[in-house]
């Protein structure tokens, strides 16, 4: 495991440190009531100091790489969830805030005669929720999924030229471009992200309200998130102009269910979703049709062709079919200790290490 950092020339780290460490503990403890036999102190009295001294001086430590991450991607849940960076959290919360609003207003006026099989068929209701909740889920995995992240490599010795050529699998002839930030060469279709800081394969485009990349690994759950809030609004919209007509009048200033606050709560939600519903449904339309072209969005900005050839099938298809990370975040690395904090040292992860 190769870190490299301001500390020079650093060890690789071993690749079985646990068998090491363990091995390395029992030798410890040996020598430890061997030595403490002789001098009449106890072993475990020895271990202990000398194990302190050995953590003021070591020259290296080993942390999960999401820790020392050289991007702006930010990783929770020990590592196993990544998202954009935090200059994305104004968008993000109110994507969030939008989301979640007109459901949770849907659910408190009608919550009475959701589950009334008198005033609206069940199914109706089991419908509403999973439109709801698909949106939630395709949001969520949108927001916190890799991507599609191609790992930095090392800092190379020289110049690099700035393209290069490659046979594919399937036989075809591909340019690559040089990356200098992340020391790559970039397959056809991806780019560098600048807001991340990272190159991503079958770079589509940042969004902020996702607070992620969309590229090659999410852009299937991109999609499905715009087809399930569309559907959510659609809901939203059908429910605040049909329920109000089908339950009878009923009195209660503070009531949630009173007639006079289910008007407003339909008037609120129906202004909201049909600014929503008219922005989400083109946009989805608009994806639909990269879709059907076989580009994405970046090609249709730069008014580029199709950089990989593909037919409307496959396009379609691509996003169901999820590739695997080529990221580690919660490996083991090794980084340089010196009494300043780990993240000082570290500039570049190698791509072997990822
Ligand atoms: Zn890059
Ligand atoms: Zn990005």
């Amino acid at each position: 495991m190769a870190v490299q950092s301001t500390a020079p020339s650093l060890p690789p780290p071993p690749k079985n440190y646990i068998q090491r460490a363990r091995t390395q503990q029992r030798n410890l403890t040996a020598r430890a009531a061997e030595v403490g036999s002789a001098v009449g102190r106890s072993s475990a009295n020895l271990i202990s100091e000398v194990g302190y001294a050995a953590r003021s001086v070591a020259p290296e430590s080993l942390v999960r790489a999401y820790k020392v991450w050289p991007t702006k991607n930010v990783f929770c849940c020990w590592g196993f969830l990544m998202t954009g960076p935090v200059e994305d959290v104004g968008p993000n919360s109110c994507a969030w805030t939008s989301l979640l609003t007109p459901m949770a207003i849907f659910f408190y006026t009608w919550s009475d005669i959701l589950w009334d099989p008198s005033h609206v068929p069940p199914v109706y209701s089991y419908f509403c929720c999973l439109a709801f909740a698909s949106a939630v889920f395709w949001f969520s995995v949108t927001s916190f999924t890799d991507p599609g992240i191609i790992p930095r490599g090392p800092k190379p010795s020289g110049p690099m030229p700035p393209q290069r050529t490659r046979t594919d699998e399937r036989g075809a002839t591909v340019y690559e471009t040089w990356c200098s930030t992340c020391n790559v060469y970039r397959p056809p279709r991806s780019s560098h992200c600048s807001d991340c800081d990272n190159c991503v394969r079958d770079f589509d485009h940042h969004c902020p309200f996702t607070r992620n990349c969309i590229g090659a690994r999410n852009y299937g759950p991109f999609v499905m998130f715009l087809s399930s809030t569309c559907l959510s609004l659609a809901v939203v919209l059908i429910s605040a102009l049909a329920l109000p007509t089908r339950v009878p009048p009923h009195p209660g200033a503070l009531d949630p269910h009173s007639t006079g606050l289910r008007g407003l709560a339909s008037t609120v939600s129906v202004v909201f979703c049909a600014v929503m519903a008219a922005l989400l449904f083109s946009f989805t339309a608009y994806h639909v049709s990269l879709i059907c072209a076989g580009m994405t969005t970046k090609e249709h900005l730069k008014g580029r062709r199709a950089l990989v050839q593909q037919s409307t099938f496959e396009r379609l298809c691509e996003p169901c079919a999820v590739q695997p990370s080529q990221i580690q975040p919660r490996k083991l690395v090794s980084i340089a200790v010196g009494g300043e904090p780990p993240s000082a040292h570290v500039a570049t992860i190698s791509q072997d290490d990822l």
